[in-house]
């Protein structure tokens, strides 16, 4: 495993512009990969692979986000995704169970969620706490997107669907509303996930820069890209 080649990423306290009394955290990369603190190692999990109950019982990596909101990298099926995930305590013993409040994303979506969009992102938040007007809607592939609005002080990161027989998306209620706080906490965790499946994470492609998606007509006719439109697009 080529080691050395992957991106260390660290958390930094920075002073919000125009409020140099309010701290954010931000994400850095750390190209000298100095910061050894934040991404403390844990061995590697020698489990076999996990079936789908103890892939809840046994993830990867179950982080709090804030409130009983949780990150949770987990394996299902042969494949890994990110979850955000409320969690409950069982009575009987406090440990905590995963209910059904909460999304899960493929790689490709967490990848754009952190590295194509975080940035934007944030942007959109300080725009939102300088009580600027916000209207943030990013697409995160299939019918996933992100959004920051005014009036609401969270990144919602939530899966839509065309209603039959309608022009335009609505929301479900599939999804993750996270405080910009636990946002903030989620960037945090980047290195955790990075330091579990940064492998897999870097091998993902994103799916409008493929080869098949070079002209329109490719991206017109992915079910990942075009999601509500794309078989009417099929010759
Ligand atoms: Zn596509």
């Amino acid at each position: 495993m080529a080691v050395n080649s992957m991106t260390k990423w660290k958390c930094k306290d920075v002073e919000t512009p125009g409020e140099p009394g309010r701290i954010r955290k931000r994400l850095f990369v750390d190209l000298e990969n100095e910061d050894k603190t934040s991404l403390e190692q844990s061995p590697p999990s020698k489990k076999p692979k996990l079936d789908a109950d103890q892939a809840e019982q046994e993830p990867l990596l179950r982080e709090n986000l804030g409130r009983n909101w949780y990150l949770v990298i987990a394996e299902f099926q042969g494949e890994t995704k990110v979850h955000l995930r409320v969690y409950e305590e069982r009575e009987e013993d406090e440990t905590l169970y995963p209910t059904k409040k909460g999304i899960s994303l493929d790689l490709e979506k967490w990848k754009k969620l952190t590295e194509l969009y975080s940035e934007e992102i944030d942007d959109a938040i300080e725009r939102h706490e300088a009580e600027m007007p916000v209207s943030y809607k990013k697409h995160l592939g299939e019918n996933f997107y992100v959004t920051v609005e005014t009036g609401f002080s969270l990144v919602n990161v939530r899966k839509w669907w065309m209603p039959p027989n309608e022009k335009d998306i609505v929301p479900t209620r599939r999804g993750a509303a996270l405080t910009f706080d636990e946002w903030e906490e989620l960037k945090c965790l980047i290195p955790r996930v990075e330091e579990k499946i940064g492998d897999q994470i870097r091998s993902v492609e994103y799916c409008e820069n493929s080869e098949s998606h070079q002209n329109q007509m490719g991206s017109l006719q992915c079910p990942r890209c075009n999601p509500n439109e794309y078989t009417k697009n099929t010759y």
